[in-house]
């Protein structure tokens, strides 16, 4: 029973939920890097391993998404993201697991290697993908293919949300924040002071912040911004966590109705650069010098900037007694063998781009 359904036991069986991940996912102590960086007890939270083919923090998101999904009888999922989603792959990934199909519905950004192997992995896993300009396009491609899909299948395609990062995805990492507790329990790790995360769709770190709290911990958390303000802001944070709440707290009364204000947590703004997608040096150093002393990958869009500002904050005093707790939520499974035998003309046109265009400056090499 995953910890969540052990803690609250009125929510099984409503909370829509599928077990699809591998969990719990492993605590790394980082004595190497952590002794460089002065910091005595620094931990990794690998949710990179959280699946068997592809991992990462959406596993968590789509147990819940997809249960419902599955609940529901669905047989298409639609979600959202931008070229090189690791949200959109990993829904296609796991939809397909479930015998659903996923349609990827898709907006540029800046190129860089993981977009084209994404996308790959995607097409790979049956996913149907579709390249927008803008939001205007995006949302009148949105009525298109839901009509499509209406008049080919019977049935309109359940929506995800960008993200996933709607109430009921964020509960995965309401679960996740139990998770952990009971790792601290186990002795895997102390109870963290401090968890840095990245604030993408803010799902990840709204259902953290709301589980810790109800499980009675005292870590505060870290979101590091690197999206724009619409998706990632103060305003859209409280609101997930606020409805996410009342969600748990409708289906089981026992899941307190939490007060939660943005005292309890910290916005971390300084480490986005110029654009989401767009890798800073910050970020690069912080890339390598986890590849380098732990052997552990992270890449440019979220993790990289949000292991810069654990490295920023290091040689402040405040840090280095400080329990600190990474949360990695970057798939670390290697997926190359999928994706080695298609050739990218098989994607749709609008594609190529990504194999044929070069890639932004910091991420050639
Ligand atoms: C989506 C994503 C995030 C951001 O998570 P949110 O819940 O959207 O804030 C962080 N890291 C990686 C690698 C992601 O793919």
């Amino acid at each position: 029973m995953i910890p969540l359904f052990k803690q609250f036991p009125g929510l099984q069986g409503k909370l829509p939920h599928v077990s699809m991940g591998l969990f719990p996912t492993p605590v790394l102590k980082l004595e190497k890097l952590g002794e460089k960086l002065g910091l005595g007890r620094l931990y990794l939270k690998h949710d990179g391993l959280s699946g068997e083919k592809y991992g990462g923090n959406k596993v968590r998101k789509l147990e819940f998404l997809l249960g419902e999904a599955q609940k529901d009888r669905c047989r298409e999922v639609m979600t959202y993201g931008f070229a090189g989603s690791n949200h959109a792959t990993a829904t296609a990934v796991f939809a397909r697991k479930l015998g659903m199909r996923s349609i990827s519905m898709l907006m540029p950004q800046p190129n860089a290697h993981i977009v084209g192997k994404n996308l790959l992995m995607s097409f790979a896993s049956g996913a149907e993908l579709h390249l927008y300009p803008s939001h205007s396009f995006l949302g009148l491609g949105t009525i298109c293919e839901s009509v499509r899909h209406f008049l080919k299948t019977g049935k309109f395609p359940m929506v995800i949300v960008p993200g996933g990062s709607s109430p009921l995805g964020c509960c995965g990492f309401v679960n996740a924040a139990f998770e952990l507790k009971e790792q601290v329990y186990e002795g895997l790790l102390p109870e963290p002071d401090l968890i840095y995360c990245a604030l993408g769709t803010a799902g990840t770190a709204a259902g953290l912040v709301l589980g810790l709290k109800a499980a009675g911990m005292k870590t505060r958390v870290q979101g590091v911004q690197v999206t724009e303000e619409a998706y990632s802001g103060e305003k859209v944070f409280i609101d997930l966590l606020k409805k996410t709440n009342r969600l748990l707290h409708s289906m089981d009364p026992a899941f307190p109705v939490l007060d939660i204000t943005p005292q309890d947590f910290d916005i971390r703004r300084e480490f986005f650069g110029e654009a989401y997608g767009l890798f800073t040096e910050e970020g690069i150093n912080a890339i390598k010098a986890l590849k380098e002393n732990e052997g552990i990958k992270l890449e440019g869009t979220y993790t990289g900037k949000t292991f810069a500002a654990v490295m920023a904050d290091a040689p402040l005093k405040e840090s280095c007694d400080k329990v600190i707790l990474f949360w990695d939520t970057y798939n670390a499974v290697d997926y190359a063998p999928v994706i080695d035998k298609i050739d990218y003309h098989d994607l749709p046109k609008q594609f190529h781009r990504y194999f044929e265009e070069e890639y932004q400056e910091l991420d050639r090499h």
